[in-house]
């Protein structure tokens, strides 16, 4: 059978890269989580004092760095992980500070042009579930199966909350929410590949749905599409 490449797109913390992990494992493809590398220059800037007091990039200091940026994903013990210059930085790039740093980092056109050139080499072949936000729209236009996720802002960080409670890792609803909502504008707003659906992506709202009923949907998509 003829590997697809596959593209799930869609606002921050509705479950695209569960969801997207889950798909590869069931159908044997590479999956390739697209935020981790916006994450990773985020954390490079942040460790090498790239952000002025305000928050606003050093950009022409970026820009000279990014040839020392190499950022590369491979499987340990079963799970994607993130390499920073050859260390794992899965970790790290999972909080609140590379958070609340990385809209602005991900809207500058020659990050995005690196990252992007990386994206696309990585997906030649298919065979790939691929996650981000403009994925379906830049990275892989002609995807055969593009999916764009949402959920409500509010049960989008309730379901933050939750997790971070399960871990027993301090949470406060009203920050988290605030997060997410500036996270939407900044990701929609920005003029580089700006977060949307792209025409021919399928819609999940996936609000009041189980992880279950999404993996079951999800599926029948795959389906669909490789028929
Ligand atoms: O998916 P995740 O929340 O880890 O992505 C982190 C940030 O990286 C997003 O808020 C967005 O600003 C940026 N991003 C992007 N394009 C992608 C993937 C992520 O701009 N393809």
């Amino acid at each position: 059978m003829k590997k697809i490449t596959i593209a799930i797109d869609g606002h921050s913390s509705c479950g695209k890269s569960t969801m997207a992990k889950e798909l590869a494992r069931k159908v044997g493809y590479v999956y390739v989580d697209t935020g981790a590398m916006y994450r990773a220059v985020t954390l490079y800037a942040l460790r090498h004092n790239l952000f002025a007091a305000d928050g606003a990039v050093l950009e022409v200091a970026l820009r000279e760095a990014m040839p020392q940026i190499d950022i590369d994903q491979r499987l340990v013990d079963g799970k994607t992980t993130t390499f920073l210059n050859g260390e794992n930085v899965e970790r790290e790039i999972r909080g609140l500070e590379v958070s609340n740093h990385v809209s602005p980092i991900a809207a500058i056109p020659f990050v995005r042009t690196a990252l992007v050139a990386q994206q696309q080499k990585m997906g030649r072949e298919g065979g790939i579930v691929m996650d981000g936000r403009d994925i379906g729209t830049t990275v892989f236009p002609n995807a055969e199966l593009k999916i764009f996720v949402t959920a409500s802002a509010e049960v989008r960080a309730q379901r933050r909350y939750d997790e971070l409670q399960q871990k027993g890792m301090p949470a406060d609803y009203a920050d988290i929410l605030k997060n997410v909502q500036e996270r939407d504008y900044i990701d929609s707003h920005r003029e580089v590949s700006p977060l949307r659906q792209a025409d021919d992506a399928l819609l999940l709202d996936n609000s009041h749905m189980t992880i279950d009923e999404q993996n079951v949907w999800l599926m029948e998509q795959f389906e669909k599409a490789t028929k």
